[in-house]
């Protein structure tokens, strides 16, 4: 029996980045903001020290601030013909746990989707007629707009200290930043990072075959910085050990370093770490979430009231509370009805790496987000007439980190292991350098997520399963990609260069990107569409779902910039439009 609690003003259920933003907004409006998060406390200078956090095995192999697949996983499977099977060690993305999130541990690349990102179906319709999607994609508009999320795009920005160089203000396009980016009100607030040797070399090499490189928009900071909340951050040493490790500098944005200095200091208030949340419980006639169900590390099981309810668990585990909860109708992929769950994505990745004789790149001198890139092939930039697939990507050369357990560039025809390994990872460690390929992934019929007729958690409750593979249109579209990368890499004029290409079926165990996206998607309808351009639910309308479940596919970018533009988004309709006149913000 549940020990139920009193009510609180807004709930919040899970506390990483959109939690943070929510938590932030909402006390803001004056409400009493209570959040739940399953995970730890985390703090950045106790917790990311200097003295340990450079720990590659703990922290990158043993993945000690991610999510436990003992206690919670999801069964995988490649098409519906197929029985999934639980995975017992994530491998291919890797949800946080703790709070901040994957906000801790995000190399903090930071992206805007394109303007015609947002109007997949209608833009390239318009462009290539109809037949440019085939019946088995399901790609849709996003029933929100660039122009609508330009001011929370800049907002997010500001609050991260985004280092960076503005390729469009308000239509002007600015020399040395990125040309095809959607205006933007005004630059970023810090200038871009120092660039190293190989990014640099990399930036020769693209504008010499025409190309227009700029630097990566960043969330490690260039400067030190003060944010409009009033919270300091310091410039990065370029360390290397960022992604999949937490900043002790205070110099990589996280909710940590941005909102709650000064979110945890408010009396409307309250975080609960520990504490997971594991039913959304609805009114009798399913319009109204009245509360949750949670339990502590001792297994107790607590009701939470609340009169407005934020997911913010991550993508992952908003959609699998959703079908837990029963609110929506399951996706079915072979009538194509029902919304929960439909539209799942991913992104596709691929590099070819660059070795050189007489260079010596220092690759250890790097950032989560310190790069160059060229976005001549994202989105729609480039006329796709005839190439047989939509999307893109973008080609970065990232200076990430030169790790020494993980960084291991060798040429191709090298031994996987032994002395002649060992020979060529000491010949090539500090001479080579990988440029990588971030593409899109368009949704399909049969990419979903639903509830696992077989396996269950510790709970006794059905995993999720995860039904996804790459279609035709990525492999055209990844290896388009892969080409211009090569076309690149022979500018840059090495020793040698090894391609590798993305082949085959998607594979769930080597670590690609954690931005998997869909699930809840938002639209403008109730029929496509699980959430309204608010991120409302459809049917219960005091319900809100933040995160890139939202997203109806995927772009070519890292998604925060986008989920957090969101959030923001949403944030301003609750406390302008749905606290005034509490209800459906959209009528069907
Ligand atoms: C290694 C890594 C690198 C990344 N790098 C980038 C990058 O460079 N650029 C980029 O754009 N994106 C990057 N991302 C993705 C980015 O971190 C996410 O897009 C972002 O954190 C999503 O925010 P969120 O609030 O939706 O989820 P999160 O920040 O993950 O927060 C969700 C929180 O909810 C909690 N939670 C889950 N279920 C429950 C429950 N049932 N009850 C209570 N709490 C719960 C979790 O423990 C977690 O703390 C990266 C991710 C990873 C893992
Ligand atoms: S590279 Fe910079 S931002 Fe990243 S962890 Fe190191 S100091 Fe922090």
């Amino acid at each position: 029996m549940a020990t139920k609690l009193p009510t609180v003003d807004a709930l919040l259920v899970g506390f990483g980045w959109t939690g943070a933003i929510l938590g932030q907004e909402l006390t803001d409006a004056g409400l009493n903001v209570l959040a739940l998060e399953r995970g730890g406390w985390r703090d950045t200078a106790t917790d990311f020290a200097t003295s340990f956090i450079q720990d590659e095995l703990r922290f990158y192999y043993r993945h000690e601030l991610f999510q436990e697949p003992a206690r919670e996983t999801l069964s995988f499977r490649n098409s519906t013909i197929e029985v999934a099977l639980p995975m017992r060690q994530l491998g291919s993305f890797l949800p946080a746990s703790g709070v901040g999130g994957a906000g801790i541990h995000w190399n903090g690349q930071n992206w805007r989707f394109l303007p015609s990102d947002f109007l997949t179906r209608s833009h390239n319709t318009e462009r290539y007629g109809a037949a440019a999607i085939p019946d088995t994609m399901t790609v849709q508009d996003w029933g929100v707009t660039y122009d609508d999320l330009e001011p929370y795009y800049d907002r997010w920005e500001h609050l991260c200290g985004i280092s960076g160089k503005a390729g469009n203000i308000k239509g002007q396009i600015q020399p040395g930043g990125n040309p095809f980016e959607g205006p933007r009100s005004r630059d970023f607030p810090n200038p871009p990072m120092e660039m190293t040797y190989g990014p640099t070399l990399f930036a020769q090499a693209a504008r010499d075959i025409g190309l227009k490189p700029f630097p990566a928009p960043s969330a490690n900071m260039s400067r030190a910085y003060t944010n409009p909340l009033g919270v300091q951050l310091g410039p990065c040493t370029y360390c290397g050990f960022c992604e999949k490790f937490g900043c002790g500098n205070y110099s990589k944005a996280s909710p940590q370093t941005t909102i709650l200095p000064v979110l945890l200091r408010k009396k409307n208030f309250t975080l609960k770490t520990e504490c997971e949340v594991i039913k959304i419980n609805l009114d009798s006639d399913k319009k109204r979430a009245v509360s949750v169900t949670y339990i502590d590390t001792q297994g107790e099981e607590y009701e939470q009231p609340a009169e407005l309810i934020i997911l913010s668990a991550f993508v992952l585990h908003n959609v699998h509370l959703l079908l837990l909860s029963g609110i929506g109708t399951p996706y079915d992929p072979n009538t194509g009805r029902g919304t929960l769950g439909k539209n799942y994505a991913y992104q596709i990745v691929s590099s070819v790496d660059v070795f050189y004789d007489d260079k010596i790149l220092n690759p250890f001198i790097g950032a989560g987000a310190l790069g160059m890139v060229v976005d001549e092939f994202n989105g729609d930039n480039f006329d796709h007439t005839n190439l047989g697939f939509i999307g893109g990507g973008y080609i970065a050369c990232w200076n990430t980190n030169g790790r020494p357990i993980e960084t291991h560039l060798v040429p191709d025809g090298t031994p996987k292991w032994g002395a002649t390994w060992k020979k060529a990872v000491v010949e090539n460690y500090l001479k080579s350098m990988s440029l990588a390929t971030h593409g899109s992934v368009m949704s399909h019929r049969g990419n979903y997520l639903d509830l696992d007729p077989t396996y269950r958690d510790f709970l006794g409750r059905p995993l999720m399963r995860m039904t996804f593979d790459f279609t035709e249109n990525e492999h055209k579209m990844s290896d388009f990609l892969t080409g211009k990368t090569t076309e690149i890499a022979r500018a840059l004029k090495a020793r040698e260069i090894r391609s590798n290409p993305r082949k085959g079926h998607y594979d769930i165990t080597p670590y690609q990107t954690t931005h998997n996206t869909g699930g809840a998607i938002m639209g403008s309808n109730p029929q496509e569409s699980v959430l309204n351009r608010y991120l409302q639910h459809w049917d219960v309308s005091n319900l809100f779902v933040m995160g890139s479940s939202a997203f109806p596919q995927n772009a070519g970018y890292n998604p925060t910039g986008t989920v957090a533009a969101l959030a923001l988004w949403s944030a301003n309709a609750i406390k302008t439009q749905y606290l005034k006149t509490p209800g459906p913000l959209v009528q069907p």
